[in-house]
């Protein structure tokens, strides 16, 4: 069981799937806000079934899977049916998030969550690290990745938290302006500190 919670974050192509595989890599259970949710409306599970009665077989593949992007446009446009699904899936999200931070096996554990600061799951982290990043590297980082236009993750990184709003609820950051080699000495000082920080925990 681990004894430290801490909430990964970062904007859109910050370097959190890097950062993840290196706390991984170490031995730290890294539990991803993304599958958890993606598992949550596989088919057969009770979410899915919430979310066909309300939007229709429209939002189903031939397969019988969620067509997360069909969801995303009837969503979008229509504030209402946003809440609904909100308030479906977040509770669910959260209580799985929770259960599988508490069962994880390492000393401490790492919850990766992209919306960690817009949703406020930071208040059921212990510590928050935000990976910053320039917004123009950002921007070309993703261009790169993805192969979109700049002005696509412009409007990505629109509605995400802005750099400021994120840094300012940072217990600790990592910083990924640099090459990709200078990420894995800061994962390192940051988990040796959160082994000792979980051995705090424990005693107390
Ligand atoms: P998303 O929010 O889209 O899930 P992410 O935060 O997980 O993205 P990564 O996928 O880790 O971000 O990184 C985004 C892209 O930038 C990847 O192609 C990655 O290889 C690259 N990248 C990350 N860090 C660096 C770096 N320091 N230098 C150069 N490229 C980098």
């Amino acid at each position: 069981m681990s004894h430290l919670l801490v909430g990964l974050t970062g904007g859109i192509g910050s370097g959190k799937t890097q950062v993840s595989d290196l706390f991984a890599a170490l031995g730290v259970s890294v539990i991803d806000a993304d599958i958890l949710a993606r598992e949550l409306v596989a088919p057969g599970m009770p979410a899915l079934k919430a979310i066909r009665q309300k939007f229709g077989d429209a939002v189903l593949d031939n397969n019988g899977e969620l067509n997360r992007r069909q969801l995303r446009e009837r969503v979008f446009s229509d504030p209402e049916q946003k809440a609904w699904l909100d308030n479906l899936l977040h509770p669910l999200i959260r209580h799985e998030l929770i259960k599988q931070a508490r069962e994880a096996p390492s000393e401490y554990a790492i919850l990766a969550v992209p919306l960690l600061v817009e949703n406020q799951l930071n208040k059921l982290t212990d510590r928050t690290l935000v990976i910053d990043v320039e917004p123009q590297r950002q921007l070309e980082r993703v261009v790169s990745r993805d192969r979109v236009s700049e002005q696509q993750v412009r409007n990505i990184i629109s509605h995400q938290a802005s750099r400021e709003d994120r840094l300012a609820v940072a217990d600790d950051v990592i910083d990924n302006n640099g090459e990709i080699s200078q990420l894995a000495p800061q994962v390192q000082k940051l988990h040796e500190k959160y082994l000792k920080l979980a051995k705090i925990n424990l005693k107390a």
